[in-house]
């Protein structure tokens, strides 16, 4: 499972504080994602910030 982050990012910092293994702010204060394939407790974290993303901004392949 591998997790991006699209254009609707409002930079509220929530994903990274969920799960800082996968998601960190850039210079223009929006998220990014690790690009890699994630398993086990890794993407079930990343699962949950994208979950809870307040404008549905993560999206995973
Ligand atoms: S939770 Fe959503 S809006 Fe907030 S920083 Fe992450 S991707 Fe952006």
């Amino acid at each position: 499972m591998k997790f991006f982050v699209n254009s609707d990012c409002i930079g509220c910092g929530l994903c990274p504080s969920v799960c800082p293994e996968v998601f960190s702010m850039t210079d223009e204060n929006v998220a990014q994602a690790v690009d890699a394939e994630l398993t086990g407790q890794t993407a079930v974290l990343a699962q949950q910030a994208m979950e809870q993303c307040p404008v549905s901004a993560i999206e995973h392949s």
